[in-house]
């Protein structure tokens, strides 16, 4: 396979795949029409496994068996901590698997092996340790009516739960929405993408091995229109948790408002704006707008992929950005050297290099990239383009790829205006050594995460969602954990009150 210097041609082992079935109270089956579908290497465009589709008839039984384990089964009705043991024991195993699974991500989604196993998978182990961690700290309170009433709240799970997943991180999206859910006690359907389900049958066999009652978690692979849709119009599903674009994102909230008025939470696009200030440190800066761009090739809805930065450095810190861009490795995701590997797949792959098109065609200068890399894979060149105007289109849409629109401003009035001149709201960054500047902007731009002098700071405990179109509803954080609780308040009197 190629990459950027040329030379890598890496022989890995693909692991044996060993869960292609839906997994549905607690056995791995086929799909009840015997539809399967093929899951291809990013690297190759081959075919690594065929996989049984979920289809409507599929997740009416996955929400059968979730019912019953909801409505009947031990797992909302355990004390706290019994749950919170069995999720520490899956998180164990999860540790004693990270090289397989890591490998899995890697030839489903191109993403990188070494990150993989040193950060994504063990963080859905800490994930799950998080989570766990509440699991026995859920309670409600008492309350002081006014009138002689004796009133508190119960803390609910809400109950059972669809959730719908993309492939850009396969594991940390499947522990982000499986984990507090769990801990909350409620049971659930896990759609993972079509593109990348494999890990998510691997955690769901770890889960039964763990001892997570059969129904609890149900990992139901399949396409969007069929199955992903039976979960969002779905009748017995209470809350439906959903992490992928904007569009979908609008449909799913059409068809839940339709079905039963079922809550539910989005974590949709970006278009996020990195502020680069006068003051900030040029090298590092270009650094970390570049990182912002290109890690996990662009496929991150907080990718910082319109940078601003301010006309006193502007020049310099174009020069470096580019410099940095061409050592930029690209090649297979298995080779430590690579930086960057194949996006996920052929439709990904076409719509960036569509748009790298629309930025030439509008007018925006290509400083560097633009084309695709080998004619195996889904190789694409860090592209950056300056000259780059506000309304163009490489400056509004969510590319999702290693697609970078490049600006100037002067004064920190125009740089607030400019950062907030989008539909989403995801995320922001600022790159300023000033306290005021840094107090300023991240109190000014309409986002629901602003990184200081940092980019992808992300953590357990540290919520993470949408402003405007990216959104509403938060994953990580106790945050997360009250999306699977609901409140229930206990009215009752005290001494002689006219009840
Ligand atoms: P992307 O465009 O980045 O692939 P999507 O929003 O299309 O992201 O996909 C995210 C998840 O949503 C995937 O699991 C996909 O199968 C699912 N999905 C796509 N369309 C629908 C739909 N109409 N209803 C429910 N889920 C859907």
């Amino acid at each position: 396979l190629p990459s950027s210097n040329g030379k890598t041609n890496l022989s890995l082992e693909i692991p044996t795949i060993k869960f292609t079935k839906l997994f549905i109270n607690g056995e791995f089956v086929d799909s009840l029409s015997g539809k399967e579908f093929e899951t291809i290497d990013p690297r190759s465009g081959e075919v690594i496994a065929k996989i049984a589709e979920g289809t409507k008839e599929d997740i009416d039984v996955a929400v059968k068996a979730a019912r019953v384990a909801f409505d009947d089964g031990p797992w909302p009705r355990m004390p706290g901590f019994v749950r919170a043991k069995i999720m520490l024991k899956w998180a164990d195993l999860i540790d004693q698997n990270i090289e397989e699974i890591a490998a899995l991500d890697t030839i489903d989604a191109g993403k990188l092996y070494t990150f993989c196993k040193a950060v994504d998978i063990p963080g859905v182990a800490n994930i799950i340790r998080y989570y766990a961690g509440a699991a026995d700290k859920i309670h409600g309170k008492v309350l002081k009516p006014a009138r002689e009433l004796h009133a508190y709240t119960l803390m609910e799970p809400i109950g059972v739960v669809g959730h719908i997943i993309p492939w850009n991180f396969p594991s940390t999206m499947f522990a982000a929405k499986v984990a507090p859910a769990l801990a909350a006690g409620c049971t659930m359907v896990l759609k993972p993408a079509e593109q990348t389900p494999l890990s998510a049958l691997f955690y769901a066999h770890l889960a039964k091995e763990a001892g997570i009652p059969d129904g609890v978690l149900n990992v139901v692979p399949g396409f969007g229109a069929t199955a992903g849709a039976a979960i969002s119009s779905h009748m017995d599903i209470d809350k439906v948790s959903f992490t992928g674009s904007t569009e979908v994102g609008r449909e799913i909230m059409v068809s839940a408002a339709r079905s039963n008025l079922k809550p539910v939470s989005l974590e949709l696009g970006g278009k996020s704006p990195l502020l680069i200030f006068d003051d900030a440190d040029v090298n590092k800066a270009a650094e970390l707008a570049l990182l912002g761009i290109l890690f996990n090739k662009g496929e991150i809805c907080v990718a910082g992929s319109r940078v601003f930065v301010q006309e006193g450095i502007y020049d310099e810190f174009e020069k470096k950005l580019v410099e940095k861009a061409k050592a930029w490795v690209v090649g297979d995701p298995f080779d430590p050297k690579v930086q960057q590997g194949p996006q996920v797949d052929k439709k990904q792959f076409e719509k960036i290099l569509s748009y790298i098109e629309h930025g030439k065609n509008d007018g925006a200068t290509l400083l560097t990239g633009g084309k695709k890399i080998g004619d195996k894979g889904y190789y694409i060149e860090p592209t950056i383009f300056s000259n780059v105007k506000e309304d163009m289109r490489i400056a509004q849409d969510e590319i999702f790829g290693p697609v970078m629109a490049l600006m100037k401003f002067k004064t920190i009035e125009e740089a607030i205006k400019s950062a907030n001149n989008t539909k989403y709201g995801l995320a922001a960054g600022i790159v300023t050594k000033n306290l005021d500047i840094a107090n300023t902007v991240s109190r000014s731009i309409r986002a629901g995460i602003i990184w200081i002098n940092c980019y992808f700071a992300f953590g357990n405990d540290i919520p993470y969602g949408g402003y405007k179109m990216s959104g509403f509803g938060r994953d990580f954080g106790l945050e997360s954990l009250h999306k699977y609780l609901q409140v229930k308040s206990v009215v009752t009197p005290i001494y002689n009150s006219p009840w």
